[in-house]
């Protein structure tokens, strides 16, 4: 069971812990998953929920990342391919191979025969593994895949594989997986400040319950990660008052638009008018476009997408797909993230910015992690577990998800979910969220419900909450099941009836379950603000 009730009693029954963890975002849960595996007592502690930083807000792809082979970041692509490989195979039902197409134009950055150099590379870092392997189209010829595709000094294109995730639900299977393995993890728990030895050495954390509003708890440990990502040097000048920033942030921002107004049938690399690259993504009935990379020096909590942001994304993406004519009013839904880069000093635009990641270690002994990608999480967190716990034997380990079965498919839930009255399409998308695990889904439903989409989200929040930590109806309808990204609606006509069954497991009040549906009509609009404040302008 991994509700955050059972975590709450983990808590109490264990006063000391070998690694305590700030930060449940990918880094956090996947040392947290690493470091459990191991029979490492941990504890993570979450000021949001899980995923509700950076770790929801990225382009929800698990690749090599082949603009860095420009940056001559090889380390980073080997890891970054390898570790994709290693996905396809742990976690076949939250990440999708599929070959993404690169068109090169007159005027690009990079000439075609790079790019052909580009994808042998990444396929031979790939190995045999690789069931996609990369193909080139001369010419226009691409026109044929991409009809939509900028005719006008196309040059070529290739084809190459990456993978699609759900960044957020990838996130809370690592921390279900971690809590399978004894881990204590809780959301909606801050910390504030750190306890000292006599001698310097940190020995604990004072954390507020953000639910109960109760006292601060106070607990011990021996180990400490500082896994907060933008929020890095904010932990470590609770550590260390005045110490210098080692952390760049810069904003990504994300939009999504329906899928007929930029029918892709594949991912597609595109380049803004800056020569930046950017990419058109085809999800669940809609394409995503994105990102940008600006720096962002505000407050992390604060960061919101704005109007300059979104006409940069569909000025890129009409060069790209000029009979598109996408516009403002297009726009359903968009997120903005924050990178966490290294510090450089040396007056690199952001996206010059290696994406690695580094460890900072302070004279307590709390150390910070920052920058990374979602990808290469497991390999980052066996680094980062050879610096924190030194002693510890750290080989490569499989990623047990509760959603794993060998062979698993879609079709297998076909029967369950027509029994259900659901529609044709809602196998796929269950399966895609919660692998095998669909029929224990399922179960949750309640038949007196009409309305079959809200009868199938309900059913899942109700999951959500007795097994993957939710608590708010914006941890269900975001974070757990996208609607509020990817719905054309955002979610908003099933948000009476998850609020319902949501509200009878965790005993809300009429008053609570009306606040809970504030509170995420209230979070829709802040998605959107920035059209308000066009139209206000
Ligand atoms: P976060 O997810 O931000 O987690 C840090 C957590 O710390 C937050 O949840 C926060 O609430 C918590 N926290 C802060 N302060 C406290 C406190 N006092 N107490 C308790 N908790 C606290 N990578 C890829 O592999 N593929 C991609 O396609 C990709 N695209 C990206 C696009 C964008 C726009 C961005 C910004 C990043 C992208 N990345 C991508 C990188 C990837 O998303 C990040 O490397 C990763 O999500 C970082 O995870 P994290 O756990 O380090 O940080």
């Amino acid at each position: 069971m991994s509700s955050r009730t059972d975590m709450l009693a983990r808590l109490q029954d264990q006063t000391e812990y070998d690694l305590i963890i700030i930060g449940g975002g990918i880094t956090g849960c996947g040392v947290a998953y690493e470091a459990a595996a191991r029979g490492v007592r941990v504890l993570l502690l979450e000021q949001g929920d899980f995923a509700s930083g950076t770790s929801s807000r990225s382009t929800k792809l698990i690749h090599g990342g082949i603009r860095y082979l420009k940056q001559m970041d090889f380390r980073l692509v080997r890891e970054g391919v390898q570790e994709r490989q290693n996905l396809i195979a742990a976690a076949p039902y939250l990440v999708h191979p599929i070959q993404f197409v690169y068109p090169v134009h007159a005027g690009d950055p990079d000439p075609f025969w790079a790019l052909r150099i580009g994808m042998m590379l990444y396929d031979w870092y790939a190995g045999r593994s690789n069931l996609l392997r990369h193909k080139v189209y001369p010419g226009k010829t691409v026109l044929a895949e991409e009809p939509n595709l900028r005719e006008d000094g196309l040059q070529g294109a290739g084809l190459y594989a990456d993978c699609l995730t759900d960044d957020a639900r990838l996130t809370v299977e690592v921390a279900r997986a971690a809590a399978r393995k004894g881990a204590v993890l809780l959301n909606y728990m801050r910390v504030d400040r750190f306890l000292y030895h006599a001698d310097g050495r940190m020995a604990g954390v004072v954390a507020t319950d953000l639910l109960s509003g109760g006292e601060p708890i106070q607990v011990t440990g021996k180990a400490f990660l500082n896994a907060t990502g933008p929020w890095a040097d904010v932990i470590r000048r609770l550590d260390e008052p005045g110490c210098e920033p080692t952390v760049r942030t810069t904003k990504g921002v994300h939009i999504t638009v329906p899928h007929d107004r930029l029918p892709i049938k594949r991912p597609v690399v595109m380049h803004a008018a800056d020569k930046r690259l950017m990419f058109a993504v085809p999800r669940d009935g809609f394409t995503y476009l994105g990102t940008t990379d600006t720096d962002y020096e505000g407050d992390p909590a604060a960061l919101t997408v704005d109007e300059s942001d979104v006409t940069y994304i569909l000025a890129a993406t009409n060069r790209t797909f000029p009979r598109a004519h996408l516009t403002l009013e297009d726009v359903v839904s968009a997120w903005a993230g924050l990178r966490s880069l290294a510090a450089t000093g040396g007056g690199l635009k952001p996206s010059q910015v290696s994406r690695d990641y580094r460890l900072h270690t302070s004279k307590s002994g709390l150390v910070s992690v920052a920058g990374g990608k979602l990808t290469a999480f497991q390999a980052m967190a066996r680094s980062v577990l050879r610096t924190v716990l030194p002693h510890l034997s750290v080989g490569e380990l499989p990623l047990d998800l509760p959603g794993i079965a060998r062979g698993s498919q879609p079709a297998d839930f076909a029967l369950l979910a027509r029994e259900a009255g659901l529609p044709a399409g809602a196998p796929q998308e269950l399966w895609a969220r919660h692998g095998c695990e669909v029929p224990l889904v399922l179960e949750q439903m309640d038949p007196e419900v009409d309305d079959a989409r809200a009868r199938m989200l309900a059913a899942e929040a109700v999951f959500a909450v007795r097994h993957e930590f939710a608590v708010t109806l914006t941890d269900a309808l975001n974070r757990r099941t996208a609607q509020m990204l990817f719905s054309r609606d955002n979610g908003m006509r099933s948000v009476e009836v998850v609020a319902g069954a949501m509200g009878r497991l965790l005993g809300w009040s009429e008053e609570e379950r009306a606040s809970q549906v504030a509170a995420y009509r209230a979070e829709v609009a802040r998605m959107m603000n920035w059209r308000s404040r066009s139209i206000g302008d």
